[in-house]
């Protein structure tokens, strides 16, 4: 079943035109990989997903799920860093923009207390978020986006700033949710091994070229080889 489809996307600013003609469909249980040089729309098309630009041309549909029920994980700032609040407040404002309501309910807090459980840091809730690691941070904002996520979850550079080890951490988060949670992922990523290794299917775009298809066919093709030195897999 899908739950997204892009069909002949085109997406602008002004007389810019960043993404042309780009089509594609996001299948429930899907982890699918978003690389591509940087300028080539990655961004641009996260906004689209998202509902915070529209196409100038062609749809951008989500079936069976609605944009509040969308995980979304930003790309980090400099400024959330020092966000002055504890992990917990934190990880409940994940539940605002899908309840519409002021003030967290009981069920908001199990929902958060969940999250942070699932992904191993439960220890930490009454902790100032901007005194954590910066992995530790980012585990936090992914139970945050898990709190509005039911089926979809979307991150932007997920692991840009960690070290190895919390990258290596992050990811292996991400493919246990996809594995045994079925969630479905779409991530922007700079690192084309681990997409690789990681993602059933790859959404590769650039000025000339784009590829959309499953790892395995994408590993065969000459962007691949070209991307990573000639080494084939
Ligand atoms: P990526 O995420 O792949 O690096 P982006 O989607 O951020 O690429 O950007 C694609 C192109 O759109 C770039 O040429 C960039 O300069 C341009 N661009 C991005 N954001 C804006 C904006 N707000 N206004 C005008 N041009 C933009």
């Amino acid at each position: 079943m899908n739950l997204l489809v892009c069909e002949n996307l085109s997406m602008s600013y002004e007389n810019n035109n960043v993404l042309h003609d780009l089509s594609f469909a996001v299948e429930q249980g899907d982890y699918l990989s978003i690389i591509g040089e940087n300028g080539s729309g990655k961004t641009t098309l996260m906004k689209g997903i998202l509902g915070l630009m529209s196409p100038s041309a062609g749809t951008i549909m989500l079936s069976g799920i609605s944009r509040r029920e969308v995980g979304y994980l930003p790309q980090q700032t400099v400024v959330q860093k020092d966000f002055p609040a504890s992990v917990i407040e934190v990880v409940l404002s994940g539940t605002v923009g899908k309840s519409k309501r002021l003030f967290y309910n009981s069920y908001d807090k199990k929902k958060a207390r969940d999250n942070l459980k699932k992904l191993g840091i439960e220890q930490l809730q009454n902790k100032s978020y901007k005194e954590l690691s910066g992995g530790q941070q980012q585990r936090v904002l992914l139970a945050r986006a898990l709190c509005a996520a039911s089926k979809l979850l979307v991150l932007d550079e997920p692991t840009s700033g960690l070290d190895p080890v919390a990258t290596a951490e992050l990811y292996e988060i991400l493919t246990n949710l996809n594995k045994t949670e079925k969630m479905t992922i779409i991530t922007v990523s700079h690192d084309i091994e681990s997409a690789v290794a990681n993602s059933n299917k790859i959404l590769h775009l650039g000025k000339e070229t784009v590829f959309y298809g499953r790892t395995e066919e994408y590993i065969k093709t000459d962007i691949y080889t070209q991307m990573t030195g000639g080494d084939k897999k």
